[in-house]
């Protein structure tokens, strides 16, 4: 390779290191057993010292290394100065090592969007199902995803002491996804994954018209794009407000570059510009094969409650 690195390469390559930062910060607050937590909107919408503590992470060191960046997290926090060990300043020299692709060699820092969810989970993390949880930096260029990095902290955890805990995936458009092994759910079963905690009756609705053979109710809009890409489920369904940009960002540009489809309950796709309205409104329906099926599945009740923006 001539040259420098790209910036965008560098981006990835940086993101993926404070991911395992912000993973590894996730894991100290829940074993300090002081969760801090805060209500948001509600009940069902909180806040924790490690929501709080690994975005200050993320948003500070990403902004250090690329200073021109546009960086939107999750978490309204007040400015101040934040401490120097939540500062990570590493980057994979693996991912350094890869060839941009070259429809996005000559980005610049000013282009570039990165949407931070510094804890994808959040409820689950409160309640002990520790491997819903995610730290989700995406990156948007034109208003698309093109790379995403998901950290699992808790990956492993059921296999006790001793296994290694945690681990991070990541994937960019023209170029590949690693950190897992691509599976497709066997046959033709659909396994439809939706909302554990934020359903209601047209979420309900929307999953029952796609006629599943099975339903799966978990945690976190990457632990759900997991599920997809590692065959534990074939559609992601969920016929309601409350998923962000943040939420779905670095999911559907790793879904996206193995062949998958993130988009809203009409089956247009969403948009990542720095502008954007946050709330991805007209819910979300994501699959990595036979997207038109699941589309063609949702009901009228669903496509006149949710508009597409
Ligand atoms: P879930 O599948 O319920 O875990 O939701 C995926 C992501 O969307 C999580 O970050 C949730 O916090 C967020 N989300 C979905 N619905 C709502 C809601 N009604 N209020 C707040 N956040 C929501
Ligand atoms: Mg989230
Ligand atoms: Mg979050």
């Amino acid at each position: 390779m001539s040259g420098s690195p790209a910036v965008v390469m560098r981006l990835v390559a940086s993101a993926h290191t404070v991911a395992e930062k912000a993973g590894a910060i996730v894991r100290k607050v829940l074993h300090s057993g002081e969760l801090g937590i805060v209500e948001k909107t509600g009940a069902n919408d909180l806040q924790t010292l490690a929501d709080r503590l690994a975005q200050q992470s993320i948003c500070a060191s990403l902004s250090r290394s690329f200073p021109k960046i546009t960086i939107i997290g999750e978490e309204e926090l007040p400015a101040e100065e934040i401490k120097e060990d939540l500062i990570e300043g590493g980057h994979s020299e693996e991912i350094l090592q890869k060839t941009c692709p070259a429809e996005y060699s000559g980005l610049k820092e000013e282009e570039l969007v990165v949407w931070v969810d510094p804890l994808d989970g959040t409820k689950e993390y409160t309640e002990g199902l520790l491997d819903n949880v995610t730290v989700l930096i995406g990156i948007a260029y034109e208003g698309r995803a093109i790379a995403g990095v998901i950290n699992q902290p808790f990956y492993n955890y059921q296999l006790g002491a001793g296994a290694s805990l945690g681990r991070t995936m990541w994937g960019m458009l023209g170029l590949g996804a690693f950190g897992f092994q691509l599976q497709e759910v066997p046959g033709d079963r659909r396994i439809v994954t939706t909302t554990r905690s934020h359903s209601n009756k047209l979420v309900t609705d929307c999953v029952n018209a796609m006629e599943p053979h099975e339903v799966i109710k978990v945690g976190g809009a990457g632990n759900k794009i997991i599920q997809l890409v590692e065959g534990k489920a074939s559609a992601y369904v969920f016929a309601s407000p409350g998923c962000k940009k943040w939420d779905t960002c670095a999911p559907e540009a790793i879904l996206h570059t193995v062949g998958g489809k993130l988009t809203d309950m009409h089956g247009n796709a969403y948009c990542y510009n720095a502008n954007v309205k946050h709330m991805n409104s007209a819910g979300v329906l994501a699959t990595l094969r036979n997207h038109e099926y699941y589309v063609s599945r949702v009901p009228q009740s669903v496509l006149q409650a949710l508009k597409s923006d």
